[in-house]
Parts: C-alpha cells; sequence; structure tokens
C-alpha cells in the first residue's frame, strides 16, 4: 500500500494525514468543506514545525512530509489511485454509508475501505458495499500524531488477509494496533465511555464536585487526566452519541446517558469545542477553571 486517501480533514483527518505523510506514503486528503481543508494543512504544518523544534525531525523530512499530501474537494479526484481511503468524516452514519456507496463505486477493487469511525458499526459500512470483506475499522486516537494505539475493528465479513495488511500497515506507521471484533463501542468506548458516564452521575448525584472527581481518578487511579475533563476534550456531544449506540445496540440500562450529560449537550454546552463544559475552556489559555455552572 503506497497511495492512502483520507475522508474528512478536521481534528481526526488531519492527524492520518500527518501521520501517513510522515512516513512516506502518497495522500490525498480530502474534504467537502474548502475551509476545512485549509485548516488541515495549516494544522500539519504547525504540527511538524513543532516535531522539528523538538528534534524528531529535520527541516527536509518535514518538507517531504508536507510534499506527500495533496488537497480534494472532490472525492471521486482524491480516490481514483487509492489502496487504502481511511473516512473520518463527520459521525453520522447516513453520512457514512453515502461515501462508503460512492467509494466502491469509484475506487479500485483492490482498494481497502476503512473507518475511523468511533462507534458506528463497521459491518453495517461494509454492508453497504460490495466489497465487505475489504471493509474495515482503523481507530485512532486523539491527537493522532502522538498516541500510539490504532483499534483495528473486524466487521463479521472482514477478510483475515484484510485485518492482517492493516494490521501490518499500522506498525509501519510506528503505532501499535490492536485487533478487535465489531460490537458496540468495540473495546475502547464500551470501556471509556460508562466509565465517563458514571462520573458525570456522580457528579449530578452531588456526590462530588467537578475538581473533586477528577482529583480522585487522577491521584487515585493515575490517569493523566480526570473523566469530566477528557469528556470535556472528547466534545460531550460525541459522548452522549457514543453512549447512545451502546445503550441501543446492546439494550442494556446501564449504558442510559446521564440526564446532566443531555441537559449539557441540549444547552450548547460541550466541552472545549464550544468554549464550556465541565470546565471554561479559553483558547491558548491552559488554565483549568471549573465552569461557573457547578462553582458551589
Ligand atoms: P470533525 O468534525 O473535526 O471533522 C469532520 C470533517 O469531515 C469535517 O471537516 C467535514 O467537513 C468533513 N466531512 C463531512 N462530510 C463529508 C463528506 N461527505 N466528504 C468529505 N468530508 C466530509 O470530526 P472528527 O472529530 O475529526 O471526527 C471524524 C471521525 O473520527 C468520526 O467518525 C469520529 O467519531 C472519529 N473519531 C474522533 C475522535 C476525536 O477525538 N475527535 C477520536 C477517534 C475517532
Amino acid at each position: 500500500m503506497k497511495n492512502i486517501a483520507v475522508i474528512g480533514s478536521g481534528t481526526m483527518g488531519n492527524g492520518i494525514a500527518h501521520v501517513f505523510a510522515q512516513n512516506g506514503f502518497n495522500v490525498a486528503l480530502i474534504d467537502v468543506n474548502p475551509t476545512a481543508l485549509e485548516k488541515a494543512i495549516a494544522t500539519i504544518q504547525k504540527n511538524l514545525d513543532r516535531q522539528v523544534s523538538k528534534g524528531v525531525l529535520n527541516d527536509e523530512q518535514r518538507e517531504t512530509a508536507l510534499g506527500n499530501i495533496k488537497t480534494y474537494a472532490q472525492l471521486s479526484e482524491g480516490v481514483v489511485q487509492a489502496d487504502l481511503v481511511v473516512e473520518a468524516a463527520t459521525e453520522n452514519v447516513d453520512i457514512k454509508l453515502n461515501i462508503f456507496k460512492e467509494l466502491d463505486k469509484v475506487c479500485p477493487p483492490h482498494t481497502v475501505l476503512a473507518s475511523n469511525t468511533s462507534s458506528i458499526s463497521i459491518t453495517k459500512i461494509g454492508a453497504a458495499t460490495n466489497r465487505p470483506d475489504k471493509v474495515i475499522g482503523m481507530h485512532f486516537m486523539n491527537p493522532v500524531p502522538v498516541m500510539k494505539l490504532i483499534e483495528v475493528i473486524r466487521g463479521y465479513a472482514t477478510s483475515d488477509q484484510v485485518t492482517n495488511e492493516i494490521m501490518e500497515l499500522s506498525r509501519s506507521l510506528e503505532k501499535e494496533p490492536v485487533e478487535v471484533n465489531d460490537y458496540p463501542g468495540f473495546v475502547a468506548n464500551r470501556i471509556l465511555m460508562p466509565m465517563i458516564n458514571e462520573a458525570i452521575y456522580t457528579l449530578y448525584e452531588g456526590v462530588a464536585g467537578v475538581s473533586e472527581i477528577d482529583t480522585v481518578m487522577k491521584l487515585g487511579m493515575a490517569h493523566p487526566m480526570g473523566p469530566l475533563q477528557l469528556a470535556d476534550f472528547i466534545g460531550l456531544d460525541v459522548c452522549l452519541s457514543i453512549l447512545r449506540v451502546l445503550y441501543e445496540g446492546f439494550g442494556n440500562p446501564k449504558y442510559a446517558p446521564c440526564p446532566l450529560l443531555i441537559n449539557m449537550v441540549q444547552a450548547g454546552y460541550k466541552g472545549v469545542k464550544s468554549g464550556e463544559g465541565f470546565y471554561k475552556h479559553t483558547p491558548g489559555s491552559k488554565e483549568i477553571i471549573v465552569s461557573s455552572q457547578f462553582k458551589k
């Protein structure tokens, strides 16, 4: 695999493009929104500069990585030569099914189609194509250039050969792939989201405040960030939609999202992306300030 197409150039797509380009792959970065593409290239440049200043890359490697990326507004133009497509578009099942139906039509027969979805069934996405054996999950973690894990998700019909190819390719990106089967939330979010939801219930029931809950988990369990702060970084809307996938997928009330989380999302308090969630977030500032909604 040499030619990679990345669909969606948002938070995850720019990081995925960065990592492939840094490791010598030709990358076609595709987005329906031209502003998102411009922003993505600026972010990749900034992150490559940071790697140069830390001595991880030299100037020549930075230029080569940047030169490996081309941007496209049209999906059909960007994927014609792709050996692998990694879809990292908005987490919406209809958007993803439409993208995969189109990919199946316009990509060469050998192209493997991967999704970076956090929660949508790989089996369902595969069934929207005529090549479900070549559809797989590649769940990168945020920030992609920094985080080592790739959760490689086998759909019901994904072949052994494609799974092995993707495991090997992930190692060539200096990542640590872990193979898992396709059930709601896979492994990462099946374990992480109930913990975040329980932290929100703990706050909702008045057991402790925001910073107390996060401090217990940071100092007591050696987590680098407390669950409420992490939820703000992931996006409270994203947490809610993953919990709904778990709740519906397993039909088990233990995954029911906390009413406080639902209220916050409805009110537009989505965490870092909206400027406020459990904490108040000011761009450029690393200060940790609990939202005034939760101050005693
Ligand atoms: P994002 O909103 O930052 O970016 C999504 C991009 O997709 C946008 O730029 C949008 O213009 C583009 N897009 C939408 N429809 C498109 C289409 N039809 N064709 C091409 N581009 C299209 O989202 P994100 O946070 O980068 O998430 C992307 C995917 O990665 C989701 O499936 C999400 O669940 C998954 N994911 C996110 C994280 C995270 O921490 N943000 C972590 C792991 C996985």
